[in-house]
């Protein structure tokens, strides 16, 4: 689930998203993302409840975002 949130990015200013991610314990764990700047913003401890598929999504959703066409995996001998 996402929904814009009022508060701007800590880091870039820009308006961020609360994503809801599946948690540990069956509870959703909500994260405010940035993906201007790429940020994700973790209330403290809200990291260790993030269940192991969640912190694939969030690195998929943060990926999935890019504006920039840079690619970590990207091929140095291609341009
Ligand atoms: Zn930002």
């Amino acid at each position: 689930m996402v929904t814009s949130t009022s508060t701007p990015c800590p880091s870039c200013r820009s308006a961020m998203q609360m994503h809801a991610l599946p948690g540990n314990h069956g509870k959703p764990v909500e994260l405010d993302l940035c993906f201007h700047c790429q940020g994700m913003w973790i209330d403290s401890q809200e990291n260790l409840k993030l269940s192991a598929a969640a912190v694939a999504d969030l690195f998929r959703l943060l990926h999935e975002q890019r504006r920039d066409g840079a690619c970590a995996f990207a091929d140095p001998t291609q341009d």
